[in-house]
């Protein structure tokens, strides 16, 4: 027989959406105790570009970061179109974070106002009881122990290691299609006679060769350190990510001095619209495991700090309601959606198109400012292409006779409205959940159609 705790709320996984969801739960007070597999010394230890928007912590409820968690500031964000022809630069305010200085802050930080922390632990599966999750079972050194909430928060990221286990027949047991996500790889190297300029700008290279459905960047820590690496969409039978950046680091000029390799991983994260559901009976799912990245450009951090603060005030209402199930912790997904989900689905459609462009395509768009500039930011954050763009691109297409490319990017901004728009009339309940689904799946049905054909 398995050693048994009760907690009112118990955190698979201890990455940024975990770490965030226990720091609340334990500053609200509650019983909280959360498990990862790392140690301190790799907290938050899955590789990443460390990029974030400055809003993002202040967005999800957390303090101003101290010095020791931020390694650089980024004021800029370069694109670059396929052979370099053409710059975007897009100003924005962000951070390259030191991701085990900062989960090490708030971990620190709830186990003061009382959270447990069990690191070093396995967490192997669900407990499923009279249709709902109790608990979880955790290996910790040769034990197995039992521990039983009122709410699950499953925060494993992509592995899923609660969800995967869930029965089929529950909505929030979603799977993801190969396609929909990206597998990516990236080096933080060390420069040993070179000066990166304006190491306050990041840069994104668009090139379906170098990163095919993907792109590759280059994001300074310093002068001298850089988190370089790329992303490659899964499920099309492309290279391997770390195959296609060795080949990048042999042609670009940027690899030509000399460096020093300090560390290098690879992983996937997914790129689609969020899950149809984060809530299920006894459980909540956040962060990479819920689906929670921006499908344009893979930033999932900020969003999973976000769900996990929606996660964490659902449960202090539930709890004040006196009953935790799946109706009273909706307000999850209904502020996720309204908030954030809409943008990120209209932006999944966006993602379709994109990943089907040619190195031409993109070229030829970015050099004709098919979406200016400006409006880049608009774009990649609301999910929405602005009336004015589409009539310049009329413009221009037309003049220069490309008009499939025409007829393709309205029907894309119609879908990123349509999109949008359903998930802005996301169900008030569960019980409506199933026909809001069925009327999404349709739409992209049709939307995949008409863009393939
Ligand atoms: C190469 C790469 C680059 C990226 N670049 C950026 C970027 O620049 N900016 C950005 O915002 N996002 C980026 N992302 C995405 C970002 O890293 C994720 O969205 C984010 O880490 C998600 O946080 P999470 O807590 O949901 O999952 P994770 O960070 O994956 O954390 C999950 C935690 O669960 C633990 N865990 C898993 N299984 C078990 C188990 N069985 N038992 C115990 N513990 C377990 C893991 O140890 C881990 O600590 C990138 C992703 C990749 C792969």
């Amino acid at each position: 027989m398995a050693e048994q705790s009760k907690y009112d709320v118990v955190v698979a996984g201890l990455g940024p959406a975990g770490t965030v969801a226990l720091w609340h739960l334990a500053r609200m007070g509650f019983r909280v105790a959360g498990v990862d597999m790392r140690s301190w010394s790799d907290l938050w230890g899955k590789p990443c570009g460390d990029a974030i928007g400055a809003h993002h912590p202040r967005e999800a409820g957390l303090p101003e970061l101290p010095g020791k968690v931020v390694k650089n500031r980024v004021t800029a964000i370069d694109i670059y179109s396929p052979g370099e022809t053409t710059r975007y630069r897009v100003t924005g305010e962000g951070y390259i974070i030191d991701r085990r200085a900062f989960g090490e802050w708030l971990l620190r930080d709830a186990i003061d106002h009382g959270a447990e922390a069990m690191l070093h632990s396995f967490v192997l599966g669900p407990i499923i009881e009279d249709g709902r999750v109790v608990g979880i079972r955790v290996r910790r050194g040769s034990r197995v122990e039992e521990l039983r909430a009122s709410l699950v928060v499953e925060a494993t990221g992509f592995t899923r290691v609660i969800r995967k286990k869930l029965p089929r027949e529950w909505m929030v047991s979603e799977d993801i299609e190969p396609t929909d996500y990206e597998v990516a790889y990236r080096e933080i190297i060390e420069y040993e006679d070179y000066r990166v300029e304006e190491p306050s700008v990041i840069r994104i290279y668009l090139d379906q060769e170098a990163a095919p459905g993907g792109y590759w960047w280059f994001f300074p820590e310093s002068e001298t350190a850089v988190n370089a690496g790329l992303g490659v969409q899964n499920g099309k039978g492309y290279p391997n990510p770390q195959l296609l950046y060795r080949r990048l680091v042999e042609r670009h000029p940027l690899f030509r001095h000399r460096f020093r390799v300090r560390t290098a991983a690879g992983a996937p994260l997914p790129t689609r619209r969020p899950s149809n559901t984060m809530v299920g009976p006894g459980v909540v799912v956040i962060g990479d495991a819920g689906y929670t990245v921006n499908p344009l450009h893979g930033g999932g951090m900020g969003y999973a700090f976000r769900a996990a603060y929606f996660a964490a005030k659902a449960f202090e209402e539930a709890y004040n309601r006196g009953r935790v199930d799946e109706e009273t912790m909706w307000s999850l997904n209904k502020n996720y959606m309204d908030a954030i989900g809409a943008r990120q689905a209209a932006l999944d459609v966006f993602r379709i198109f994109l990943q089907r462009l040619s190195n031409d395509d993109i070229r030829f768009g970015m050099e004709k400012r098919l979406i200016p500039e400006q409006d880049v930011y608009y774009t990649s954050t609301e999910g929405d292409i602005k009336l004015s763009a589409l009539e310049k691109a009329s413009i221009v297409l037309r003049g220069l006779r490309r008009p499939s490319l025409l007829a393709k990017l309205k029907t894309v901004a119609d879908y990123m409205r349509r999109v949008k728009s359903h998930y802005l009339s996301y169900p008030e309940t569960p019980k409506e959940l199933p026909r809001w689904v069925a009327t999404l799946e349709e739409i992209y049905r049709e939307y995949r159609a008409r863009i393939e054909g």
